[in-house]
């Protein structure tokens, strides 16, 4: 579908955008934090709860053969949605950030020894440093560094120096949540498997925004989010290549992840239970393949599109204004602006384009390295979904002009 001239549509598939905010209407621009719902998410939650409510996999009855079918269904709607080779590959977690605690966690118990090393790049998302600097603290791992340029890309001729013969895993971003970069990611798969070692990605940025195929990428883990692709919050997939997940030790222990429990000796469940221990998320996982179906309904292709054109259009106006310095000025970039904005403190550009109505992040996003790399403690970022207009950019511009003038 195209979106530009279905827009009045589209917007009217989400409730809170019509919204007001401090007696202006909402001008949602933190899609990169979180997304806003549809209503057939919305709906799909309400009928979970009212309609077929009932624990998954154990039961016999008429409501929990629902709930399971739906929960095992929606696995199958994220598997055809990743281009992954089998459903038992998609991991249902809670989102990208304990994804990746899985991976660091599993992964390292299973193969990692002190001195082995993961690489790792100077734009990560806190949530792809930290589980590794606690293995770090386990196993005496060693994390090596891809650097970036003053672009925002990453410098691939010092990655693949970075390899050595105690690489056990590479984990970098697909798309920067502060910069905007479009890594090379297949590239970087190549690299990686060139010297025999996985990769993990994280998709948190890319899913919502880019058509992925993770058998294409050919990357060993894939994670993402389902709240930042219009879907509910506590729900979010690890892909995992069949071969890695078996041979990985689990995550947590408790019910479902096992196949037999005595005190003598207990036995592990297949793929997918095997790391998913508890009752899993299964009105989540519904909801989470309703968004996958809306976005799939308008096509990734006409998003992809549709947002680029927003980053260019918005992208000029703000330089129009005069005085914005851009963090992130790659080419292949999504739609993602960090920028400064004269000395204009960012905490006091965003609270005061909040008093318009206007939503943006400010601060460092989760992402002090990069906050390092510039010498800056944060940036003011607007972050833009499919439902976002220009008529709203023109608000944000307005709303700049107008806090530049107070200054
Ligand atoms: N990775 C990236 C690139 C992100 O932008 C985010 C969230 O902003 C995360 C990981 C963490 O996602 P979550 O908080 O949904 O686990």
């Amino acid at each position: 579908m195209e979106i530009a001239s279905n827009i009045t549509r589209i917007r009217e598939d989400f409730p809170i955008l019509t919204s007001t905010v401090h007696k202006h209407p909402l001008v949602y621009l933190d899609n990169a934090a979180t997304t806003q719902k549809p209503w057939s998410v919305i709906k799909k939650i309400e009928d979970g709860y009212t309609k077929q409510n009932a624990n998954v996999h154990r039961g016999v009855h008429f409501l929990s053969q629902m709930a399971t079918e739906a929960h095992e269904a929606a696995r199958a709607t994220v598997q055809q949605f990743l281009g992954a080779a089998h459903t038992h590959e998609i991991i249902f977690t809670r989102g990208t950030t304990e994804s990746i605690n899985l991976v660091a966690y599993s992964f390292g118990e299973t193969f990692l020894k002190q001195g082995d090393e993961v690489i790792v790049s100077e734009m990560e998302h806190h949530s792809n440093i930290v589980p590794w600097q606690l293995l770090q603290q386990r196993k005496g791992i060693i994390i090596k560094v891809i650097p970036f340029n003053q672009q925002g890309e990453l410098d691939l001729t010092e990655y693949a120096s970075l390899f050595s013969e105690r690489t056990k895993l590479v984990a970098v971003t697909h798309v920067s949540n502060v910069l905007g970069t479009i890594n090379p990611v297949k590239q970087l798969v190549q690299i990686a498997h060139k010297h025999d070692v996985p990769i993990l990605i994280d998709g948190a940025q890319s899913v919502p925004h880019i058509a992925v195929n993770v058998q294409d990428l050919n990357a060993d883990f894939y994670v993402f989010s389902g709240h930042k692709i219009y879907g509910p919050t506590g729900i979010g997939v690890l892909y995992g290549k069949e071969k890695w997940l078996d041979a990985m030790l689990p995550y947590q222990g408790g019910g479902e992840m096992i196949a037999q429990v005595s005190f003598e000796k207990t036995t592990f469940n297949e793929l997918p239970y095997k790391f998913e221990a508890g009752t899993p998320d299964f009105i989540g996982s519904t909801a989470l393949a309703e968004a996958i179906r809306y976005v799939q309904n308008i096509g990734m292709d006409q998003i992809a599109a549709y947002e680029t054109y927003l980053l260019n259009y918005a992208t000029d106006k703000l330089q129009q204004i005069g005085d914005v310095h851009f963090f992130g000025t790659s080419s292949h970039k999504s739609a993602v602006i960090s920028m400064q904005v004269g000395d204009i403190h960012h905490y006091d550009m965003g609270t005061l384009l909040d008093k318009l109505g206007i939503a943006l992040r400010t601060g460092h996003h989760c992402a002090q390295p990069i906050m390092k790399h510039y010498g800056i403690e944060g940036t003011l970022r607007a972050s833009f979904a499919l439902y976002n207009t220009t008529q709203e950019i023109d608000a944000l511009i307005a709303g700049i002009e107008r806090v530049k003038q107070l200054f």
